[in-house]
């Protein structure tokens, strides 16, 4: 059961009762990291298992050329790329030159989510973002014609929009 009936039911700048916090329960961490690699992209990560029922964490990530939208009405490619150790996170600054993604990385946002229906494994997530930035439901669709992916590797190319 949700406390939001025992805080309707009180005003906290009266008594000094808890107000208590809408459990954060379900709730787990992403980020959206700037890349100034070769080409500029943002890279959208959701913490979550690595698969279901492992007990590994991991950032699954994907690679968003144009960034994730603000707004309704506009649908962006992201292509997902290899888990992401859970540091990296809270990850910025420079890839030297000559190593792998070279280039500037600073956070552009960062919240929590929390998966409203869907699985990746299924191809389709709706999901609640609560960034700065982002905020609201948003969808990730895996593109049925992303040939290269099997087995879990691959280009693996999807969509991703606000509802
Ligand atoms: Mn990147």
């Amino acid at each position: 059961m949700s406390i939001k009936k025992y805080q309707a039911k009180r005003k906290f700048n009266k008594t000094t009762e808890p107000r208590g916090k809408i459990s954060q329960k379900n709730l787990s961490r992403f980020v959206i990291q700037e890349h100034h690699a070769r080409n500029l992209h943002y890279d959208f990560r959701l913490e979550m298992p690595a698969s279901k029922d492992s007990k590994e964490i991991v950032l699954k990530s994907w690679a968003v050329p144009k960034g994730v939208p603000e707004k309704k009405g506009i649908k962006r490619l992201a292509v997902q790329v290899e888990d992401h150790p859970i540091d990296y996170i809270n990850f910025s600054g420079t890839i030297p030159e000559g190593e792998y993604g070279a280039g500037r990385v600073k956070i552009w946002d960062k919240g929590k989510y929390k998966i409203i229906t869907g699985t990746l494994k299924d191809g389709s997530i709706k999901f609640s973002l609560h960034g700065k930035k982002v905020t609201g439901e948003y969808v990730l669709v895996r593109l049925k014609k992303s040939p290269h992916f099997k087995d879990g590797v691959g280009i693996n190319n999807w969509l991703i929009f606000k509802t």
